[in-house]
């Protein structure tokens, strides 16, 4: 390697460091879960995307040992070769039963099923239309597609309507957008989105990373929240956040579509399956969700609850119903220095900073959890009240 090259990656290092936008990572010294051992002591995790509690659930636990030794532990193939089992099958099933779709096709991850998706289906004749602060994975997928690019501001469904109209020449169209956006937890007007797409003849697309198993009356998503069940052509999403955490991903939406991407979608066709013991435990947790309301019940009360001290602690907060909640700083710096005043306090959470967030937006991200105990919200508000008034953030 070239002495130049490492200079050169050492001064891009330097520069990010001086800048306050270095990220470091915190080992954790317990499983996943609201009580957290970490290098730096003890906390209460309120940065995970743990929203149902399941990643540590003693039923997800047991479903994901009994399926060790029932499909062994891995399938050292692709899919199409000899990477399929029944459990994935009845996995793709249930997700579709899920999600009142047609068929569902299982991804690594729902990076890769974003990354798989547009190139498929769409061609230079086409246009992607797509909203601004749409996750990276989305914009890494239309950026492999040969579509026409247009992109219309966040929620704006008056700059939708303009692109929509600026696409109108070409073969097909879709509308992409995150369901609910991870950085400031709010929820895309999934309803007006369809109403446009139906009148400009568009295809709809939902990212719902955020929202798949946990928000909407159901735990259906952002789909259920904004009633438009039935109404999106594609739904993606994972399974590396509400449920159960550990990873994968899918595709969900007309058969056509699902049996097309089996054929052509390249992160399906060139990447491993999804380990049978993930594919069994995500089965278990889609069963608790269905079959009982309790963890949702418990996760909405937690969001109203906190949502509502928070505010009275003095934080101004974006009103909603997501366990997203964003305290927004604007410094990096300030963000990086809260996050760890709050984690002396016993309570972890992460600022966030360029390029995660737009420039002079930094934030401090809280997710609420349905293992949160009543407790525990009420120590971290008790940190934030601290906390914010050393730092002089509180509202006056
Ligand atoms: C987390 C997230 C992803 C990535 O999911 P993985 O399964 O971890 O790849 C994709 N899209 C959105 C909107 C997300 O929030």
């Amino acid at each position: 390697m070239p002495e130049k090259m490492i200079e050169f990656i050492r001064e891009e290092l330097e520069s990010i460091r001086s800048a306050g936008l270095y990220k470091d990572e915190r080992t954790l010294l317990s499983p996943q879960q609201v009580r957290l051992h970490t290098d730096d002591g003890e906390a209460l995790n309120f940065c995970a995307n743990n929203y149902l509690g399941l990643a540590n659930h003693p039923e997800i636990l047991q479903e994901a040992k009994n399926a060790l030794d029932r499909y062994g532990y891995g399938m050292a193939s692709v899919r199409f070769i000899c990477g399929t089992q029944q459990v994935h099958k009845n996995l793709e099933e249930q997700v579709a039963k899920f999600l009142e779709t047609e068929d569902t096709i299982l991804y690594s991850s729902c990076f890769d099923a974003n990354a798989g998706l547009f190139e498929t289906l769409l061609d230079s004749d086409d246009a992607v239309i797509s909203d601004r602060l749409n996750h990276a994975s989305i914009i890494d997928g239309v950026r492999l597609c040969k579509a026409q690019r247009f992109r219309f501001n966040h929620a704006d469904m008056g700059h939708l309507e303009t692109q929509l109209k600026r696409a109108e020449k070409c073969r097909f169209r879709i509308i992409a957008t995150d369901g609910v956006f991870s950085m400031d937890g709010d929820v895309a007007p999934l309803d007006e989105i369809c109403d446009l797409a139906e009148r400009y003849d568009a295809m709809v697309m939902v990212d719902d990373s955020h929202a798949t198993g946990f928000f909407g009356p159901r735990g259906r998503g952002s789909l259920d929240y904004k009633n438009v069940l039935g109404r999106v052509d594609i739904i993606t999403s994972t399974f590396g956040k509400a449920l159960g955490g550990a990873s994968g991903g899918f595709t969900s939406g007309k058969k056509e579509i699902v049996a097309l991407l089996r054929q052509r979608s390249r992160p399906y066709l060139f990447s491993n399956s999804l380990s049978p013991v993930i594919a069994a435990a995500t089965l278990k947790a889609i069963e608790l969700i269905t079959e009982s309301p309790h963890l949702l019940e418990k996760l909405r009360e937690n969001v109203a609850w906190f949502r509502e001290k928070i505010q009275q602690a003095g934080y101004e907060i974006r009103p909603g119903d997501h366990p997203i909640i964003p305290i927004m700083l604007g410094d990096a710096r300030l963000a990086h220095d809260m996050a760890n005043q709050l984690l002396a306090e016993g309570v972890y959470v992460i600022g966030f900073s360029y390029p995660v967030v737009p420039k002079d937006q930094a934030r401090i991200r809280i997710q609420i959890s349905a293992a949160h105990e009543k407790q525990d919200l009420d120590r971290a508000v008790q940190a934030f009240k601290t906390v914010g008034q050393r730092l002089n953030v509180l509202k006056s």
